[in-house]
């Protein structure tokens, strides 16, 4: 069950619901990277699964937005826009 959190900038306002890191549902696993393209972050499809026992075949990252594949995992917890430290909200979002 993959969860998503809102991440939210105290500076600029910038907001994002994403799952803030590594995350994985029933059949696709996803990675929370921030994209140079749009300068959002993004979760990111990172592999999917072909049947229920077996592992994620990995997928080359894309940003989902602008299709481009300048995308590096949020390991920073930065804004994107202007750097500062994004605050971590509540959880808004169950999937699977
Ligand atoms: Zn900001
Ligand atoms: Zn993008």
């Amino acid at each position: 069950m993959g969860s998503l959190y809102s991440f939210s900038c105290e500076k600029c306002d910038y907001y994002a619901e994403v799952s803030g890191g590594e995350d994985a549902g029933f059949e696709a696993a996803t990675q929370t990277m921030v994209c140079d393209g749009c300068c959002a972050l993004v979760d990111v499809l990172v592999g999917k699964r072909k049947g229920p026992e077996q592992d994620f075949d990995p997928i080359p990252p894309r940003c989902p937005n602008c299709r481009g594949d300048n995308v590096t995992p949020w390991e920073s917890r930065l804004c994107p826009k202007c750097g500062s430290t994004m605050a971590e909200g509540s959880l808004t979002v169950l999937w699977d």
